[in-house]
Formats: C-alpha cells, sequence, structure tokens
C-alpha cells in the first residue's frame, strides 16, 4: 500500500526497495517514517519472525503488570508530536494521567496501530509495504545492491537495509561452563514462554542470576500467577542492586543539565553535587538525559570503558528505574521473605547428588563469606547482550565474520558513522544503517522510545533523500 501524497509507481520504474531487519520498535518506527515521508517510489520490506509487527521483545508481553518504565507523557513513538501516545491512551483507556506508567502490552497495541493508520491511509497500488515472516541467516553485498539469505530458504534483494537487530541474546553464560545442567533446572532465555511451560515453578526454589528489569519482570510473572508460585526467589547479582524506583509522582518538566565533557569520574562529581542542589535525585539523573550521547561521544575510550567497567551498574539502576507501584510491590516481596537479593558472584554450581536440586555456592561480596543456596530451578536474567563475543545471533555474527560491520571502539554494538554502518575497514557501507540497541555502545543512550523515535525519523530522511538520488 502506497503512503498519502507518494506516487504510484509507473511500471517502468522499479521502486527503490529497503529491506529492515527486525520487526520491533526501531524497525515499526522507520517503516512508519519511510511511508510517511516518502516522494519517491518505495518499497519497504520488514522482516521479523514474529507474527506481529512493533512488539520486538519489550512489548510482546502478555503480562498486565509488566508496565512502562517511563510516564506516559514520555512515551510519544514521534518526536514532533510529544502528546501523540498520551492522546492516544485518553482515546482508549478510561482516566489516563500524563504521569501514569501504563502496561507496555498497551504501548505495543499504540505502536501496531501506528503502523496500521500508515498503511490504511495510503493510496493503490498496493505492495509497497511488506512483512515478511522470517529469520535473516545472512547478507552479502553484491555491486549496488545486498543480497539476504532468510531461514526459510527464500533470497531477497534490498537496494537498502536497516539493521534493527535489537535486544541481542546472550550466549550460555560462564557461570554455567562445566555443568550440564539439564532442562527442568535451567532456563536460558527467560522471555521464552515455552521454556517456562516445560519446567515446574509451583512450590519451587528459584535462582534468578541477575537483578535488573529482565529480572524485576521475571519475579512479578512468577508471583501473579497463581498457579505457579514458587516457594521463594534468589536474586543474585555482583552488585546485588535492584534498579531503583521512580517517583510516585514524577516531574515531567526536568529542567535540562549539562555534563562536563571530560571525564566520567568529573560527570559523576557533578551528578552527584546536582543531586545534592535538587529537592530529588531522580531530577539531576533526567536533567542530563538530553545531553548523555554528546557527552559520551566527546568521550576518550579508556575514559569510556572505564565508565563501562566501574560505573555502568550503578548509572543503570539509577536511569532505568521501576514504576512506584512495582518498587513498592518488590519491596513487599524482600519484606515478606519470598524474594531475597543476594550480592555476590556464583563460585559454583552443581546438580544434588540424588540430581533433583542444584546447589549453589555465592562468594559474597568481599569474598570473605560464602552462602549455599539449594534451589530447584536456575533462570538467567542477564538481560540482552552487545559485545560481539557474548551474544548468541548467528546473522550479526556472520556479518562481523564477513567485515560488514565492525564493534565499536568499547566492544559493546557496532560502530556506525551517525546511522550508518562501518565496515571493517572503517569506511562508510552505502545504504546500510542501523538504530536501536545495537548503538548502545556508541550513544549509550540508544535503547529507549525517547532515542529510538528520533533515530526512525532521521533514519527515514536519510533513505528517502537516498532514494531520490537514485531514482532520479
Ligand atoms: C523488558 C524490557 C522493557 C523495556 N521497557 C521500556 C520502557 O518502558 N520504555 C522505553 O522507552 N524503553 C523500554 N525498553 C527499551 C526497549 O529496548 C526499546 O523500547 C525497544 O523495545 C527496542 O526496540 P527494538 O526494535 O530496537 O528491539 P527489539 O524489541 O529487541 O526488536 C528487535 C526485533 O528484531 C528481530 N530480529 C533479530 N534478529 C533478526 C534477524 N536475524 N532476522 C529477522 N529479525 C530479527 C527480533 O525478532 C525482534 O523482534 C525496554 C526493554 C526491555 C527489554
Amino acid at each position: 500500500m502506497n503512503p498519502p501524497g507518494a506516487e504510484p509507481c509507473r511500471q517502468s520504474l522499479s521502486p527503490f526497495r529497503v529491506v529492515i531487519i527486525g520487526g520491533g520498535v526501531s524497525g515499526a518506527l522507520t517503516a512508519v517514517h519511510l511511508l510517511r515521508q516518502t516522494q519517491h517510489c518505495l518499497s519497504v520490506v520488514i522482516i521479523e519472525p514474529r507474527e506481529d509487527i512493533g512488539l520486538g521483545l519489550a512489548y510482546s508481553t502478555a503480562c498486565d503488570d509488566h508496565l512502562l518504565n517511563v510516564p506516559a507523557a514520555g512515551m510519544s513513538a514521534l518526536a514532533d508530536e510529544p502528546e501523540h501516545f498520551l492522546d492516544f491512551a485518553r482515546r482508549h483507556l478510561k482516566q489516563v494521567q500524563a504521569v501514569d506508567f501504563l502496561p507496555r502490552k498497551f504501548f505495543g497495541f499504540y505502536i501496531r496501530s501506528l503502523l496500521a493508520e500508515v498503511l490504511e491511509n495510503g493510496s493503490e497500488p498496493p505492495g509497497s509495504f511488506t512483512h515478511v515472516q522470517d529469520l535473516v541467516k545472512d547478507m552479502e553485498r553484491c555491486g549496488d545492491v545486498y543480497k539476504l539469505s532468510l531461514a526459510g530458504g527464500e533470497v531477497i534483494v534490498a537496494d537498502a537495509v536497516v539493521l534493527a537487530l535489537g535486544n541481542l541474546p546472550g550466549r550460555r553464560p560462564n557461570w554455567l561452563h562445566k555443568l550440564a545442567l539439564e532442562d527442568r533446572h535451567y532456563i536460558h532465555d527467560p522471555w521464552s514462554r515455552e521454556r517456562w511451560s516445560q519446567v515446574q515453578t509451583a512450590g519451587a526454589d528459584i535462582l534468578i542470576v541477575g537483578t535488573g528489569l529482565t529480572a524485576v519482570d521475571k519475579v512479578i510473572e512468577l508471583t501473579k500467577e497463581t498457579l505457579s508460585v514458587p516457594r521463594r526467589i534468589f536474586a543474585v547479582s555482583r552488585h546485588g542492586l535492584l534498579p531503583r524506583a521512580h517517583l510516585a509522582l514524577p516531574e515531567l518538566d526536568v529542567p535540562p543539565l549539562t555534563l562536563p565533557e571530560n571525564t566520567a569520574l568529573a560527570a559523576l562529581h557533578y551528578l552527584k553535587f546536582q543531586a545534592g542542589q535538587k529537592a530529588d535525585w531522580r531530577l539531576a539523573v533526567d536533567g542530563v538525559r538530553g545531553c548523555t550521547q554528546e557527552f559520551w561521544k566527546h568521550l576518550p575510550v579508556l575514559q569510556k570503558r572505564s565508565f563501562l567497567r566501574h560505573l555502568q551498574t550503578y548509572w543503570d539502576v539509577h536511569r532505568h528505574r521501576m514504576a512506584p507501584r512495582i518498587a513498592d510491590y518488590i519491596k513487599g516481596l524482600e519484606g515478606s521473605g519470598r524474594l531475597q537479593v543476594v550480592a555476590g558472584r556464583l563460585e559454583k554450581m552443581d546438580l544434588s547428588a540424588d540430581g533433583r536440586r542444584v546447589e549453589v555456592v555465592i562468594a559474597h561480596r568481599g569474598g570473605a563469606k560464602f552462602e549455599n543456596l539449594s534451589v530447584d530451578l536456575v533462570v538467567n536474567c542477564c538481560g540482552p547482550q552487545s559485545t560481539p563475543r557474548s551474544i548468541d545471533c548467528p546473522f550479526l555474527t556472520r556479518l562481523y565474520e564477513r567485515g560488514m560491520v565492525v564493534a565499536n571502539d568499547t566492544n559493546s554494538g557496532i560502530k556506525v558513522d551517525g546511522l550508518e554502518v562501518l565496515d571493517g575497514a572503517g569506511l562508510s557501507s552505502r545504504n546500510l544503517y542501523a538504530l536501536g540497541p545495537l548503538l548502545k555502545g556508541e550513544l549509550l543512550e540508544s535503547v529507549a522510545v525517547p532515542e529510538i523515535k528520533v533515530q526512525a525519523q532521521e533514519l527515514a530522511r536519510l533513505i528517502c533523500a537516498r532514494a531520490g538520488e537514485t531514482r532520479l
């Protein structure tokens, strides 16, 4: 279907073929902007194995208690219409306030509706938007075009390709290396509904590895599902830090601050100082949101690495916060002893002699004390990965091997110039683009909707300009 205002494709003029790999929020918003902006004959294809476009990992949850971690007023998917999500929510839900934290699945419905609206408004002939429900396995450059090989055997040719691969799964972690935990004792992918349906959680003791937002999501699901409630949940991470809570009535208009552009430590001192000056520390953290990408871009590589090693955990728990209702709920579970958060390193993990339990030894932070746990199930909640050696994404690994993408200087995600992908020789690959979590190492802030929506709009502008150059 063609977008409004676009020239219908003439028979003699083949369309400029844009293939977006990944149909989460990043892919869906790129398609929306391409279809809205184009004045040329454009064919937009999204390759995404999920049935629905626009949900991806974060918004495909079916759980009503998985809430957005940003108030409704901050979740517009359109950069130049800041009230867009709030207005949509007010049309579909009762009594929505700007400060409300709405269910993530409702946000998924919003993104799907946005794409559907653009497609419905389009004119004939149809066919300029297609969802191919498949997985890309490999890609190579052949002259001016890209050839993509799909898992189902199909080969698709593209003039421009967008990598919107999003939150990538991790390989089996080191702490499992020697241990062949049986499937009934270990869940590697905490998002796999199929895997959860194969294990017994009712009355079980569960160890969650990780204490970030993924772990919080899983604790909520486990304790709210009345038929499968575990007896006790332990959550372990090196620092044992849970995400902090948002204010119950978050400030929406936060005065912007500017980070000093020299060292990570100077920025930390500045943030601490500002936090002390404000009515609440969250105003300082939120105040630097607008300048974080620029600050990061100018930070020397050694400083970035040092930040990622020593400060990132602290930054993440203050920056990516829980909705107040969720934070209260988690606190209640801790208070009742049903959830115990442990700070330490996994030292040992073995099947018990009778093979029925997993015996775990955790070295507490500082190393002087050890804790022994006996659990029924271990769940990997280490969250999405971005380092090439730790990801489990054969397609991206193939691109690294082919030298079509290269790890960025902090070895986290890929190297880009703006939104254009750089190859192994450091050159811009014509018409190969990326956005979203893949750019986290380059921008620090590149995983959430407020950043993704700006990238998607800018990317569509770039691609439409290229399509114009090529076809005129
Ligand atoms: C649990 C969770 C909660 C979050 N909550 C919020 C929030 O409240 N507010 C906020 O602003 N941000 C939130 N985020 C940040 C979130 O990352 C972004 O909002 C957004 O979902 C990222 O979208 P994406 O499309 O880049 O990635 P994803 O959602 O990960 O989508 C990528 C898609 O690419 C597909 N894909 C991958 N490889 C291939 C391949 N080879 N071939 C074809 N398809 C492929 C996958 O199937 C997937 O659907 C949350 C993230 C998570 C993980």
